[in-house]
């Protein structure tokens, strides 16, 4: 197995919802340590020091930790366990799931249930089932039952769906592409910096709380305080049935997505430029897209301070916010080769001429 599909595979099946991110954290200290400088602030952000031939420009790499999952709100006198939602979900991809609730006395498995088609009324049938009306079921029979378990309210549940090699060698499929996805890039950039000089510091940074409003990229930014930022994210693949073209123009296997809008951010396209110059140089393929709705890490930074010159790089991604997304692993390794390519060049020289 490629050294970086072990690597995504070990981040994805980490357990990390919103808030919950440690084990991530530790994955990714795991790798870094050896090669960086590390810190984490006050919120469980890490922060992976990379120092080059020089202090500055300070270059951000930014992924988020997190994933969506789910918190125990409370538990029915019956042992059913009720949940809040932690992040975006689509109701649609919920039912029948198997999750685990991360309880004080180790893993508790369940999986979501609802009231069975079989008792609605034919109208209510065709109605999707709401989250609300949704509970888990791990099994017991009494409150005092999932007491015994170590469950209390507040602890996290996240969803069980370990990452998957398709048939297809170079597919991978699993929870928590976003953004565990970003987190190898950060990663395997580091890694493949190691003998080469650039003239810049790199800081890899594993957000905390994305996914529930861009919280770990204020606090990190506050820390590194970066002169140029790239949030390295997975980008919506538009090439399934029924998408227009235009809604979601990333395709799998056809490397980066360089976002040029979102939600949160109108990135700075100087260094939009930069990238695609450097991709186009190397020979490293690249896409582009646009959308208006959704955000990253990287809309909170770009906003640090008096402002920092910020992008997205995305690797496309069929299905996230579900149990199970898609990616090719092809467009990882080229959206690794041309991040160290970028950075091998961004010196000071540049850094400054990316602000207007
Ligand atoms: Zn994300």
């Amino acid at each position: 197995m490629s050294e970086s599909i072990a690597l995504i595979e070990e981040l994805v099946n980490a357990s990390g919802v919103s808030g919950y991110e440690a084990e991530v954290r530790e994955v990714i200290k795991r790798h870094l340590e050896p090669l960086t400088e590390i810190s984490i602030d006050n919120l469980g952000s890490i922060i992976a020091k990379k120092a080059g031939a020089i202090s500055e420009p300070r270059i951000m790499i930014a992924g988020h930790m997190d994933e969506i999952g789910l918190m125990v709100s409370s538990i029915s006198k019956e042992g059913f366990i009720m949940f809040q939602p932690l992040g975006g979900w689509w109701d649609q991809v919920m039912l029948a799931q198997r999750v685990v609730v991360k309880g004080g006395k180790g893993d508790v498995p369940g999986v979501i249930g609802s009231k069975p088609p079989h008792l609605l009324a034919p109208e209510e049938r065709k109605k999707v089932v709401e989250m609300r009306e949704m509970f888990i079921d791990i099994g017991a029979s009494s409150n005092e039952d999932v007491k015994e378990m170590g469950i209390k309210p507040g602890d996290p549940i996240v969803v069980d769906s370990p990452l998957t090699r398709m048939k297809k060698e170079n597919m991978l499929m699993g929870k928590a592409m976003d953004d565990r996805v970003g987190c190898a890039v950060f990663i395997e950039v580091i890694k493949r910096l190691k003998d080469i000089e650039h003239p810049n510091t790199v800081f890899g940074v594993g957000t905390v709380q994305e996914e529930v409003g861009l919280r770990g990229a204020k606090t990190s930014a506050a820390v590194i305080n970066p002169d140029v930022a790239i949030a390295a994210e997975v980008s919506i693949a538009g090439d399934t049935p029924g998408v227009r073209e235009n809604d979601a123009q990333a395709r799998l296997g056809k490397g980066p997505a360089i976002v040029v809008l979102d939600g949160s951010m109108i990135p700075n396209t100087k260094l939009r430029d930069l990238i695609v110059d450097t991709a186009e140089q190397h020979e490293i393929p690249y896409q582009f897209q646009a959308g208006t709705r959704g955000g990253t890490d990287a809309g909170r930074i770009h906003l640090h301070s008096t402002g920092v010159p910020s992008i997205v790089i995305g690797v496309p991604t069929r299905y996230i916010h579900s149990h199970v997304a898609v990616i090719d692993h092809n467009d990882f390794e080229n959206t690794v080769k041309l991040m160290v390519e970028v950075i091998k060049k961004l010196d000071g020289e540049i850094a400054k001429s990316l602000k207007p």
